[in-house]
């Protein structure tokens, strides 16, 4: 899978967040953080 905020292909052992009931995988807490604060920016159809 990929981190939606930098593009970087991540795993499922990386930090994780479930948003509208689909999970994201993030590379590092600082993409997490990004995503977090703004979903809709980075959010993949
Ligand atoms: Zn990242």
């Amino acid at each position: 899978m990929k981190d939606p905020v930098c593009g970087m292909e991540v795993d499922d052992k990386h930090d994780s967040l479930e948003h509208k009931g689909k999970k994201h995988y993030f590379c590092c807490a600082s993409c997490k953080w990004a995503f977090e604060n703004n979903p809709s920016q980075f959010e993949q159809s």
